[in-house]
């Protein structure tokens, strides 16, 4: 890989096996400045994981800007609102069934 000294501009080329993974400066030899190694910059694999949600039904990977699962055809917002109603009847007959003893 190829860095380049901010400062003076002189232009190194490095070993990738030899740079460490993280963060990473050494020296110029020119100017006695710091060079940072972007290294850093590389997004971590685990970003783009947050973009992609899942269907609440089948777990299949959806894009952020889906509305429907294309695995098993239901429509997103519809099956949350059909969960969340479930849930509220569960909530109700369990406290029902708790008042009957
Ligand atoms: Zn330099
Ligand atoms: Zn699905």
């Amino acid at each position: 890989m190829k860095v380049q000294c901010k400062n003076c501009g002189h232009v190194y080329n490095l070993n990738e096996k030899k740079v460490p993974k993280r963060k990473a400066k050494f020296k110029c030899r020119q100017c006695q400045e710091f060079v940072y190694l972007n290294v850093a910059n590389v997004p971590p694999k685990s970003q783009s994981k947050d973009q992609i949600k899942e269907c609440p039904k089948c777990g299949f990977d959806l894009s952020p800007a889906a509305i429907e699962c294309p695995n098993c055809n239901i429509i997103l917002e519809k099956y949350k609102s059909y969960i969340e109603k479930k849930q509220a009847e569960n909530m109700q007959n369990e406290s029902d069934a708790a008042e009957g003893q």
